[in-house]
């Protein structure tokens, strides 16, 4: 029997998912096809049903259903609680259980392919949805002395900072004076927001103004396009740059092995992730 996985989601024209994951499915010569699933909101419960199948593995959620997909899971691992969205779901006989591994996959990429330690530094992170808060449990977790949150709506992210560990979390007025006094001291900076992102506002910037301490490392998450108008600018300011591909690829492997059991082939992975990037 060929399986189903895939991932859902609401527009997911320039979504490379289902590229690199497909290609570790068939190069462990696992019989599972994995399916890019576009939905509206209303046909969620009903696909969710279908993923309690026996021939579902499971799925990716993306935008917007991280957070929606919460109450019709039967079991949450630990870190889904405490970022308050999944991206990963697991049909364990009939009952969905959730994951997220995009705190495991920004960690793996910001301590290899951005070669950087955030433990005992301070961060500026940009953004308060799904991804930002996945980044913030990550860099809080992996010992950050302090995280400057930076939101375009400021309730959202002074929400997000009473949601997590309040000593070490101080919010800035976005574009503010403070905000870019910060910016400038700045080892780390983190875009969690679509800005520059294919489809959305690929022309747009979330740093109009990029005045970065030299040798900081800004981490764009957006994978889409490889490199983004935050990334060039960062360049030219002095900065070192991680875009967001090598993360998806992490994510989506760990996501693999929760599907599988088995450990995934991350090689495979990223080169048909890049494949598809270059295409
Ligand atoms: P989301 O939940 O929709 O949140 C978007 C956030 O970005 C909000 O805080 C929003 O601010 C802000 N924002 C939106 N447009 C903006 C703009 N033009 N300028 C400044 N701020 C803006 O989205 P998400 O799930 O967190 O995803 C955010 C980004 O991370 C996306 O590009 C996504 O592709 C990327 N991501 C990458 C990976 C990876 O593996 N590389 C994983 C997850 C997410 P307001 O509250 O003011 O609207």
């Amino acid at each position: 029997m060929t399986r189903v996985c895939g991932v859902i989601g609401q527009s997911l024209r320039h979504s490379i998912s289902a590229v690199f994951q497909q290609a570790a499915f068939d190069a462990l010569g696992l019989a599972v096809h994995y399916h890019a699933w576009e939905l509206a909101p209303e046909a969620l419960p009903g696909h969710l049903e279908r993923l309690r199948r026996d021939d579902a593995l499971g799925s990716n959620v993306t935008i917007p259903f991280k957070v929606a997909v919460l109450p019709y899971l039967a079991w949450r691992d630990p870190l889904v609680e405490q970022v308050g969205a999944a991206n990963t779901l697991v049909n364990d006989q009939g009952r969905l259980a959730g994951y997220n591994t995009d705190v495991g996959g920004f960690l793996r990429a910001l301590r290899g392919d951005g070669a950087y330690d955030p433990a005992g530094g301070e961060v500026l992170l940009l953004g308060a949805g799904g991804a930002a808060r996945a980044v913030a449990v990550a860099l809080l977790g992996a010992g950050v002395t302090r995280l400057w949150l930076a939101n375009r709506r400021l309730p959202r992210a002074a929400e997000l900072a009473a949601a997590l560990a309040k000593d070490r979390v101080t919010v800035l007025a976005w574009h503010s004076s403070q905000f870019y006094a910060v910016l400038t001291t700045m080892p780390l900076v983190i875009n969690a927001t679509p800005a520059g992102m294919l489809g959305r506002d690929i022309d747009a910037t979330p740093l109009p103004d990029a005045r970065l301490a030299a040798g900081a490392l800004v981490f764009d998450l957006v994978a889409n396009p490889v490199d983004t108008r935050l990334m060039r600018e960062a360049r030219l300011a002095g900065a070192r740059t991680l875009g967001g591909l090598p993360m998806l690829v992490y994510q989506g492997a760990e996501s693999f092995q929760h599907w599988t059991g088995r450990p995934a082939p991350v090689a495979v992975m990223r080169q048909a992730a890049e494949r598809a990037m270059a295409g």
